[in-house]
C-alpha cells in the first residue's frame, strides 16, 4: 500500500520510521493537506493525516480523482472532515480513538495548576533575580467546584485525577455514563454547571450542536472569576466572547490546549514572523490566560500509540476492507 504522509513533523517520521510494516511503501511530506497541496497525494492509495489537516470536499475530490480511497486519521477527532463528501467518493475513513487519555487529562491539570500558582511567571521572575511575591497568589483547590463537560475518555481520567484534591465535581454530557455515576459524581444541566463551577474544562467533541457552546450568553451564566480550561477543539469556544469576559473580569483565567484558528499558527516555528492573527494576540495581552500550542496529546506513549494504531487500522483495512476504528457519518451523528 502507498501511503503519503502529511503534516509530517521529525517526531512523526521518527516514530513512523521505526516500525514500518511490510506492506506499506510510505512517504513523508513536511507539508500540510489542502486545495494547493492535496495532488500530491497522486499515485498514492492512502494519505495519513493530523488535527489542522484540511479535508473539506474540495480536498476530498481531488484526493478521490487522483485515486486516493483511505484517509487514516491520526488524532482521535474527525471534525475536519467532510464525512458527506467521502462517502461519496467512498473513499474509507479511520482514526486512533483513543492513544492516551492520560496525556490530555494530565495537560489539562497542568494547565489548571500552572494558572492558578502562575508557575510560569514565577519561573521567568526567579531567572530575572526577582524573588517577589506580588501577584503570585492563588487559590487551594480543595473545597472548589470543577465542572467537566464531556465524561468520555478523557474527562473521565481528568475526574479520576481531581478525585485526589479534594474537589467536588459536577458533569455535563449528552450521553452520561452510569461508570461515572457510580462513581457518586453528579450529572447537572448546563445552565447549573456554570453557575456553580471554580473551574470548567472542556472535554466534548466539536460538532454543529457544540461549536461556540462557550459564547456570551454562557458567560453571563458563569461564576465571576470563573478558570476556563479547553483541551478539546478550538471552536468549543467563541475567543471574542471570551476575551470579552476577560476584560470584564468575569473569566478569572484562561488555559487553551486548542484555538479556533490555530491551523495558521500551531505547530510552526513562526517565532521570526508578525503574527497576523488579532485575536490570538490579543489573548496573548492578559496575565491571566496561559496557551500552549495543541501539546496536551504529546507524550512518548501517546506517539507510539498513535503509530500503532494507525498501521494497525492500515492493515486490517488491506486485509479485509474495514477495521474497528471506521469513520462513518454515522458516528458523527452520535457524536
Ligand atoms: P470521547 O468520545 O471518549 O468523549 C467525548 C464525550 O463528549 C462523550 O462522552 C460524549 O457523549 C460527550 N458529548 C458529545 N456531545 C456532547 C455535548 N453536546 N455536550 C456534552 N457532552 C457531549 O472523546 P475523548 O477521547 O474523551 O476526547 C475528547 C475530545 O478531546 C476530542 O473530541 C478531541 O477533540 C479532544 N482531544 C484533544 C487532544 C489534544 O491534544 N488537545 C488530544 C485528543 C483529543
Amino acid at each position: 500500500m502507498k501511503l503519503a504522509v502529511f503534516s509530517t513533523k521529525k517526531w512523526v517520521s521518527n516514530s513512523f520510521s521505526q516500525k514500518i510494516p511490510e506492506f506499506i511503501d510510505i512517504t513523508f511530506f513536511e507539508t500540510g493537506l489542502n486545495e494547493e497541496t492535496a495532488v500530491l497525494a497522486h499515485g498514492f492509495e492512502a494519505v495519513c493525516v493530523f488535527v489542522n489537516d484540511v479535508l473539506n470536499s474540495g480536498v476530498i475530490n481531488i484526493l478521490a480523482d487522483h485515486g486516493v480511497g483511505i484517509i487514516a486519521l491520526r488524532c482521535a477527532g474527525f471534525n475536519n472532515v467532510d464525512l458527506i463528501t467521502a462517502a461519496e467518493k467512498n473513499i474509507t475513513i479511520c482514526r486512533v480513538p483513543a492513544y492516551s487519555p492520560y496525556a490530555v487529562a494530565e495537560h489539562t491539570l497542568g494547565l489548571i495548576l500552572s494558572l492558578n500558582r502562575k508557575f510560569h511567571r514565577a519561573h521567568a521572575r526567579v531567572r530575572e533575580g526577582n524573588f517577589s511575591l506580588v501577584g503570585l497568589m492563588g487559590f487551594d483547590l480543595h473545597g472548589k467546584t470543577v465542572g467537566v463537560i464531556g465524561t468520555g475518555k478523557i474527562g473521565q481520567v481528568f475526574m479520576e485525577i481531581l478525585s485526589g484534591l479534594g474537589v467536588n465535581i459536577l458533569a455535563v454530557d449528552k450521553y452520561p455514563s452510569d461508570k461515572v455515576k457510580s462513581r457518586g459524581i453528579e450529572y447537572v444541566e448546563l445552565d447549573k454547571l456554570y453557575k456553580d463551577s471554580d473551574i470548567i474544562s472542556l472535554h466534548c467533541p466539536l460538532n454543529h450542536e457544540t461549536y461556540h457552546l462557550i459564547n456570551d450568553y454562557a458567560i453571563r451564566s458563569m461564576k465571576r472569576g470563573v478558570m476556563l480550561i479547553n483541551t478539546s477543539r478550538g471552536p468549543l469556544i467563541d475567543t471574542n466572547a471570551v476575551i470579552n469576559g476577560l476584560k470584564s473580569g468575569v473569566i478569572g483565567y484562561v488555559g487553551l490546549d486548542v484555538y479556533e484558528e490555530e491551523g495558521d499558527l500551531f505547530f510552526e516555528d513562526l517565532s521570526d514572523e508578525v503574527i497576523q492573527d488579532d485575536t490570538f494576540v490579543r489573548l496573548q495581552t492578559f496575565p491571566n490566560v496561559l496557551i500552549t500550542s495543541h501539546q496536551a496529546f504529546f507524550t512518548a506513549e501517546a506517539v507510539d500509540n498513535i503509530r500503532d494504531t494507525t498501521f494497525e487500522n492500515l492493515k486490517e483495512i488491506n486485509e479485509t476492507g474495514t477495521c474497528g476504528n471506521i469513520v462513518s457519518t454515522e458516528i458523527h451523528r452520535s457524536t
